[in-house]
């Protein structure tokens, strides 16, 4: 090689690493999550109180995702961290939880336009509708017994508690922007039967980055969701609603979450629960990101997991088909703790 090949080579190596860390710094400057609302956390500025609410800043866009459980302390918090409100793509609703929807008087204040994403609910607080055919007719009774006089309209609509909000009712797992998801489960625990909660999965180049609110569909069945968009699990955030769940049951999901979904790094809050903090943290070491109160975590590579990029999907059907055997067992994952928000 000349000494001339050799410079040339040299510049050009040289010149490919600044272009890797000023893409790198971009994306990590770019994407974040924050987060606003949680009952732990080391940032003075911010107020700490039950509930949950992120900003997701990810893929070109700013998601509000849950708005915390005092509407007062929300925007002290959001005014704390600079958030503009103004600026925001959408807001999503995970569930009808008031620790979860308190702050959104604030949000419309500030936006009252502000697309919002919440779940379907039959009759519920979000607003709905149902054709006129859902309830039976008896045509021979006088019209003054008959609702709406024997005519009714031929779609029903029940109104919101947030009238000339601009919701959009989530019924099933759906993509609301490109590589943006919002998966749609059911909740079937005593306390809490048939509530519905929406989490949302964005698929990075990195792999799924998962953020739940309160998980009460179950956190595992939340990440067989999300895996069947990219088996690669990046990044789990949110309330895993653990908060009561005894020993065996934290250990059984902790180890379901690293060994059977292969989640490369998580960020637990909210109703995860104390005892599921230690386990989690112990189970996933430096993959273990604190995400207290006012942290903004940076997502990308710098998170790591990079170790298993390339590699084909991350779930092997063996593990999974045991899996479902395990969590078809009764009460597997502590749903009878599981009741309450
Ligand atoms: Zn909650
Ligand atoms: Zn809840």
């Amino acid at each position: 090689m000349t000494r001339y090949v050799a410079l040339l080579l040299a510049g050009a190596l040289v010149g490919a690493a600044a272009l890797t860390v000023a893409t790198e710094t971009a994306v990590a400057a770019e994407s974040k999550i924050t987060i606003l609302y949680d009952a732990f956390g080391n940032d003075a500025a911010m107020k700490k109180d039950w509930g949950f609410s992120a900003l997701v800043e990810v893929a070109g866009k700013r998601i509000l995702f849950d708005t915390g459980n005092d509407g007062d302390i929300f925007a002290a918090n959001v005014k704390a961290k600079g958030v503009d409100l103004t600026n925001l793509d959408f807001v999503v609703l995970s569930h009808r939880h008031s620790d979860h929807m308190a702050g959104l008087n604030h949000v419309l204040t500030v936006n009252p336009k502000v697309k919002i994403y919440a779940p379907r609910e039959g009759f519920g607080i979000y607003g709905s509708s149902l054709p006129a055919s859902f309830y039976r007719k008896d045509e021979s009774l006088p019209p003054q017994m008959r609702y709406y006089d024997g005519k009714p309209p031929e779609v029903m609509t029940f109104g919101t508690a947030w009238q000339g909000a601009n919701f959009e009712v989530i019924e099933k797992t759906t993509e609301i922007a490109p590589g943006i998801t919002l998966i749609a489960l059911v909740s079937d625990a005593p306390g809490t039967r048939e509530l519905r909660e929406l989490s949302l999965a964005v698929n990075t180049p990195d792999g799924v980055m998962l953020l739940v609110g309160c998980s009460h569909p179950g956190i595992d069945k939340i990440v067989e969701a999300a895996a069947a968009i990219n088996p690669k699990i990046h990044l789990i955030a949110g309330g895993f609603h653990l908060v009561a769940a005894p020993d065996d049951v934290i250990t059984r999901l902790v180890t379901a979450l690293k060994d059977v979904f292969k989640v490369e790094n998580v960020a637990p809050g909210h109703c995860t629960g104390e005892p599921t903090f230690a386990a989690l943290k112990q189970a996933f070491g430096n993959r273990y990101f604190y995400a207290g109160v006012g942290t903004s975590l940076p997502l990308g590579s710098s998170m790591g997991g990079g170790e298993r990029r390339g590699e084909g999907p991350a779930l092997e059907e063996d593990d999974l088909t045991s899996y479902r055997r395990l969590a078809r067992r009764e009460d597997p994952f502590g749903m009878r703790a599981r009741s309450g928000p």
